[in-house]
């Protein structure tokens, strides 16, 4: 494809690397997603990235592969020719798709998070994220990982890799050696800063001896780590030219360990929060880099590389939500864009479960031989009631199918729960989503009747073949004395913002919905996810100065909240358990900064004039709340396919009102593909 969309020039300009060329700036960066371990994993994964080369991306890097046995959590290891072997169905089907496409494979050996009684590190430091402290290498240990890096490198060469991204970041092995906390050695490979690179060095010297100068080299390192007293400003500019000297082709850039306590990706990140760090690197080094974290739509890519911050982008998520995202960019389609979200609930939270990734936007990410939305020969008249998410997503698949679908709403608007949803301070990516379905329904030619509810005399008289019945939920009203008392307000109408919160508010269930209305009604000022300042401030970051980490002696701005919250839960499980893992600890965080309460173990007693009593390990509490908030989860909406079922007519239960426990955008998304893939 030539570069003759003038939208998107920085994007889509060729990056020459002397011995090749990347075709364009965009790079799907590395995401482990499970495929890599399971039986038929490498066909799938051929299928998955072979689909994204297809659609324009410029480079591919693959998910996290150990160089060695100590370094696997349990998962693939490249170390052998018949290992190198399996991976030849990837490399192939890629180049064959597109054979303007690089795919580098990742080398990452986790060190001390690798949670097997093997691993090594520098120093026996248990992370605060590991079960157990890891082995101390010594200096034949030492040389056997840094050989280790170098065949697994040759071994991806073999397997017709076009390079490697050895990860030198994130809390893993070779970014151990590089702080303090983490390496405690005095020898060769510790003490000065110059002795903490010299593994980082070594490697990045021998491989590039190894695979010859006609092959891609990237390193990634943590140019902001966050972890107090992390990397220096000066170390990690000191690590950049030594990483220059020693023959690296790319240098990208990371924003974390996992350990640490500042959120960088999760949807209450802003966009592209971190690429100044890139563009301050960028001056000081002579090889192109490349920057991440929150670049989710191609004007967000655009303007970090026109600004000078990056030579290239990675996108690692927003292609498992849209494989398509680079041809829509290039073809002026931006606005049919499925966008990541940020959410992180079918991706690293599968990821860090032990599942398989998927996407919540997308099911078909990584399921690219399983789910697939073919073209109907027998089109059927189908009506889609309720345009939540379940309906919506419905309504995509089976009118891209080419069925003929009507799809009525009860309100103004499409979205249902997700409506609710973007109002909540940190979650305005849900807006994208529904831009892109409102797009759907366009470009489909899906029948809309907004403010229509619909009934089965008007169904049967339009004579559909099929209808689904996506009506959702309606919020759980619990069983407690004094339920009717005029301070009890649903969430519902606290998020629309119809009923008044008082000073004093407890609030009753701590799922995902009582988290976010703690959140919506505990806020003040500009959300963080719209402010890179404000978020700053909140999490503790000085970008302007770079102390150690980006956070040493920052202490986070936090304001308290002007309202006196209590979030209660019956469990005795810690409030918030049940949120995501590896967004839930950012939520748990933000609320107990601002002095919101939690309890668990509690029994709802009554409601009155002074308050909610409840009690707790058996003892009378008050609460005196003069607003009490249900989020008690729902109960499913199933009326319309009771009476549809019996007038006889063809009817399927999707969504909330299929199951509303524990029902999610996730699971009402990816069950509505897969019916309407099956139609
Ligand atoms: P939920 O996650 O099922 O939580 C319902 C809460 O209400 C629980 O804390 C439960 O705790 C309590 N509860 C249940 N029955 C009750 C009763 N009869 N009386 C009093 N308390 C009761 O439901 P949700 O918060 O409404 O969320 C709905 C879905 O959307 C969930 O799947 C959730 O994961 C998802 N969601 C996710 C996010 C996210 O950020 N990932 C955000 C919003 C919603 P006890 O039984 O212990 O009291
Ligand atoms: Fe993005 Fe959420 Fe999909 Fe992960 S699951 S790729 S965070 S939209």
């Amino acid at each position: 494809m030539q570069n003759d969309n003038m939208k998107y020039p920085k994007l889509l300009e060729p990056l020459d690397l002397g011995f090749t060329t990347i075709k364009n700036r965009s790079i799907m960066g590395s995401m482990h997603t499970g495929l890599e371990e399971m039986d038929g994993g490498f066909e799938r994964m051929a299928a998955y990235f072979a689909e994204r080369a297809a659609n324009n991306i410029g480079m591919i890097i693959t998910g996290g592969i150990a160089p060695n046995a100590e370094a696997s959590a349990g998962g693939a290891i490249m170390s052998s020719e018949e290992e190198a072997a399996k991976h030849r169905l990837v490399t192939d089907a890629v180049h064959e798709a597109a054979p303007d496409v690089k795919i580098c494979m990742q080398i990452l050996h986790p060190g001390p998070l690798a949670n097997n009684r093997a691993m090594v590190a520098p120093s026996a430091v248990r992370s605060r994220i590991a079960r157990h402290a890891p082995n101390e290498l010594d200096k034949a240990g030492i040389r056997k990982q840094i050989d280790d890096h170098v065949n697994c490198a040759l071994m991806a060469q073999k397997a017709g890799y076009d390079g490697v991204e050895i990860i030198g970041s994130a809390g893993y092995l070779i970014s151990t050696f590089l702080v303090r906390k983490t390496n405690l050695r005095d020898d060769d490979y510790g003490g000065s800063f110059e002795n903490m690179m010299r593994f980082a060095i070594e490697i990045v010297e021998k491989t590039r001896a190894a695979v010859g100068e006609d092959f891609i080299l990237i390193f990634r390192i943590a140019a902001m780590d966050m972890l107090d007293g992390g990397m220096s400003w000066e170390e990690i500019v000191t690590l950049g030219k030594a990483l220059e000297k020693a023959g690296v082709t790319i240098i990208s850039t990371h924003f974390t360990w996992h350990e640490s306590a500042v959120p960088t990706i999760a949807t209450m990140v802003p966009r592209a929060a971190f690429t100044s760090v890139t563009g301050r690197l960028r001056k000081e080094v002579g090889v192109p880099v490349i920057t991440s974290n929150r670049i989710n739509m191609p004007d967000v890519a655009e303007a970090v590389l026109a600004r000078g911050d990056a030579d290239l982008v990675s996108m690692a998520r927003p292609l498992l939500a849209d494989s398509e995202f680079m041809r829509k960019a290039v073809e002026g389609r931006e606005d049919e864009i499925n966008t990541c979200i940020a959410c992180n609930q079918a991706c690293l939270d599968h990821t860090f479960m032990g599942k398989l990734t998927t996407c919540l936007v997308n099911p078909r990410a990584c399921h690219e031989t399983i789910l697939n939305y073919e073209p109907v020969t027998d089109a059927k008249r189908i009506a889609v009631v309720g345009a939540g998410p379940a309906g919506l997503a419905y309504a995509t698949v089976a009118a891209q199918r080419g069925h003929a679908v009507t799809l009525f709403e009860a309100s103004s608007e499409i979205g249902g729960q997700f409506n609710l949803a973007k109002t909540i301070p940190g979650k305005e990516e849900f807006y994208e989503t529904l831009r892109y379905f409102n797009r759907m329904i366009e470009v489909h030619e899906i029948d809309l009747c907004l403010d229509t509810r619909a009934d089965v005399a008007g169904l049967k008289a339009e004579g559909f073949d099929h209808v689904i019945v996506s009506t959702g939920i309606k919020p759980r009203t619990p069983d407690i004395e004094g339920i009717d008392h005029e301070k009890v307000v649903s969430y519902i109408d606290v998020i629309k913002g119809v009923r008044p919160v008082g000073k004093k508010v407890a609030i009753i269930g701590a799922g995902g919905i009582g988290f976010d209305v703690s959140e919506l009604i505990s806020h003040a000022g500009v959300s963080g996810a719209l402010d890179r300042d404000v978020f700053a401030a909140e999490w503790g970051v000085d970008f302007e100065n770079h102390p150690r980490g980006g956070v040493t002696g920052v202490e986070p701005k936090v304001v308290k909240s002007d309202r006196e919250i209590t979030l209660l839960q019956r469990k005795d499980s810690r409030v918030g358990a049940g949120l995501g893992k590896t967004t839930g600890w950012t939520h748990r965080m933000t609320l107990t900064r601002r002095g919101v309460g939690m309890m668990n173990g509690v029994e709802y007693v009554k409601i009155d004039d002074d308050g909610l009593h409840i009690l707790q390990g058996g003892q009378p509490v008050l609460l005196e709340a003069d607003t009490i908030i249900i989020c008690a989860g729902q109960d499913p909406l199933r009326e319309l396919h009771d009476d549809l079922q019996k007038e006889g007519m063809s009817s399927e239960l999707v969504g909330g009102a299929f199951e509303a426990m524990e029902l999610d955008a996730k699971a009402a998304i990816n069950q509505a593909s897969y019916m309407a893939a099956a139609i």
